[in-house]
Parts: C-alpha cells; structure tokens; sequence
C-alpha cells in the first residue's frame, strides 16, 4: 500500500510505501513519523486513516482530474481542426475516440481511499463494495469541523 499525503508536521508532500502488515509512516523532509498497526490494515485496506485517524474515507479513482479534462481539450481542440479542413467524419472520429480514451482510463486507474479530514490517498488498497464513495453530507461535516478549528 502506498500513502500520498501533506506531512502533518512540515506539509510537504509524503508519499510513502507501507507492507500490509504495517509498519512505520515517515516524511522523508523533516523526520516526522507515525506507527501503523497492523490491526489498521484489514484484507489490505485501511480501516481509519493511517495520517490522522479518522474513520473517515472515501473511494475514488486515482484519476488526475486535470487529465481528463485535458483529454477532452485536446479531442476537441483535433476535431475542430477537422471540421475546418471539412474533414466531418474525421471530426467525429477523434471525438470519439478520445471520449473512448478517457473512459477506458478511468476504468482501469485504481481506486484509493482518501481521507475526509486530512486528504491522504490510501493507494495499492484491495476495496470492495463496502467502502462508498463520496459522500456530501459527511464531507460537509468535515468542512464545518475544520473551520472551527482553525478559529482561536
Ligand atoms: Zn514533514
Ligand atoms: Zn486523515
């Protein structure tokens, strides 16, 4: 498994690869570290963040958004050049073909489980059904927790 996150002490990004059967968190910046429990980690999975404990965590595609958004661009920025060189069916053609490549990489990207509280990603993870997918009201929840402790 492997854990992206901000350092908690320095907020340097951390990545950092852990065996299943835990072991230790650790920026490689300032020497922060934290201990992993195998008990946190169930059938591969975590079951609470292994940053900052919360049980927190929502699935997602480990899927850049910016990607998908360039992929779309690009498609239509090589269809409208088509479509000026009166080329209709190549036009449409490329459409579809990056259309088909942004669904076919959203596919096959892995999930990763990130955390509500302090958005790690909890990559290399085995899900299943159990674990759901974003989910507003509990993400609102931590909206609200974070702005009250950011007052004084
Ligand atoms: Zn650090
Ligand atoms: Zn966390």
């Amino acid at each position: 498994m492997h854990v992206r996150c901000a350092c908690p002490a320095c907020e340097q990004p951390v990545l950092d690869h852990l065996p299943s059967e835990g072991g230790e968190l650790r920026c490689a910046q300032c020497g922060w570290q934290r201990p992993v429990p195998k008990e946190l980690i169930v059938d591969d999975a975590p079951v609470r963040c292994l940053v900052c404990d919360s049980p927190d965590l929502w699935r997602q595609k480990d899927f850049p958004q910016s990607v998908g958004v360039l992929c779309v661009a690009a498609g239509a920025i090589l269809s409208s050049i088509a479509w000026y060189y009166h080329e209709p069916v190549w036009a449409l053609g490329i459409l579809m073909a990056f259309a088909a490549a942004d669904m076919v990489l959203f596919v096959v990207m892995p999930d990763v489980l990130v955390c509500y509280r302090c958005r790690a990603r909890h990559g290399g993870v085995k899900l299943t059904h159990e674990h759901e997918t974003y989910d507003h009201e509990t993400g609102e929840r931590y909206r609200q927790e974070a702005i009250r402790m950011r007052q004084p």
